[in-house]
């Protein structure tokens, strides 16, 4: 059997998208040699939420200016799009029926959503409908057992790296294949990765911007993202409100 093309979803708020998120992808797709990582912007109703969400538009735009350079680097409106809510196992069964058996897919998300896991919903079902890539966060440290039986399907790349931290990518797939026997049509397998661990997050991001301590945000953006960020004054303050859609 020929390898499959693997692609892989990346879901979040990205409210706003940050070098986080695009070491992430970009890692990622290098390591598991995954040739399209679709971000998948969460549409979430913002009377629902203890904080406004920033206007979908935006978070759109951001992400756009944030991977206008990295052609594997897409992404896909289908939660923004739709009427309602749509929850990542509806977004996985969506993308299962349109890509055929030739494309394998993986779900990404950092440690701090693998913390959490068990309050998604219908965690179990979405844990075994694809294959996972949990990410390693500053002050998170990938457990196993809230998630039960499911730990048995956890491959830890993470210091179990035969070939060490300076490896050439390419050796670090072949740790995943063989690992994780590339081509093996059951899905479900949980990849602990510690390719980046990057300290940013989208909290310090919109308090730094509240503030308008913006000259410290260039540690944590791509520039046309700052610049899209104070020329909209998308987290000033008062702005916060009316920027809800
Ligand atoms: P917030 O601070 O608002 O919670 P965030 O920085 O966590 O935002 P999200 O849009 O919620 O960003 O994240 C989308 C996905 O990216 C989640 O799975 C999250 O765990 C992951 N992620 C975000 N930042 C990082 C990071 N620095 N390292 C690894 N994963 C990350």
């Amino acid at each position: 059997m020929g390898a499959r093309k693997r692609i892989a979803l990346y879901g979040g708020t990205f409210d706003p998208v940050h070098i986080g998120h695009l070491e992430v992808a970009r890692k990622v797709c290098q390591l598991f040699e995954i040739e399209k990582v679709l971000f998948v912007p969460a549409q979430l109703a913002p009377h629902k939420l203890s904080r406004p969400v920033t206007a979908p538009v935006h978070r759109y735009a951001m992400l756009a200016l944030a991977t206008q350079n990295d052609p594997e680097l897409v992404i896909s409106t289908f939660e923004l799009d739709a009427p309602n809510r749509r929850y990542t196992v509806d977004t996985i069964q969506h993308f299962q029926r349109e890509l055929d058996d030739s494309t394998e897919l993986f779900f990404i998300m950092g440690a701090d959503s693998w913390s959490e896991i068990d309050t998604w919903r219908e965690w179990k079902r979405l844990l075994t409908m694809t294959n996972h890539i949990v990410v390693t966060r500053p002050g998170y440290e990938p457990e196993t057992t809230h998630v039960g039986r499911h730990a048995e399907r956890v491959i830890d790349l993470r210091t179990s790296l035969e070939c060490g931290d300076q490896a050439p990518l390419w050796s670090r797939s072949s740790v995943v294949d063989n690992k994780a026997a590339r081509g093996r049509r059951t899905p479900g397998r949980i990849f602990f990765t510690d390719v980046v661990m990057k300290d940013v997050s989208a909290t310090n991001i919109r308090r730094l911007a509240s503030e308008g301590r913006m000259e410290e945000l260039v540690n944590f953006l791509p520039g046309p993202v700052l610049d899209y960020i104070k020329k909209y004054g998308i987290y000033r303050e008062l702005n916060e409100a009316k920027l809800i859609s």
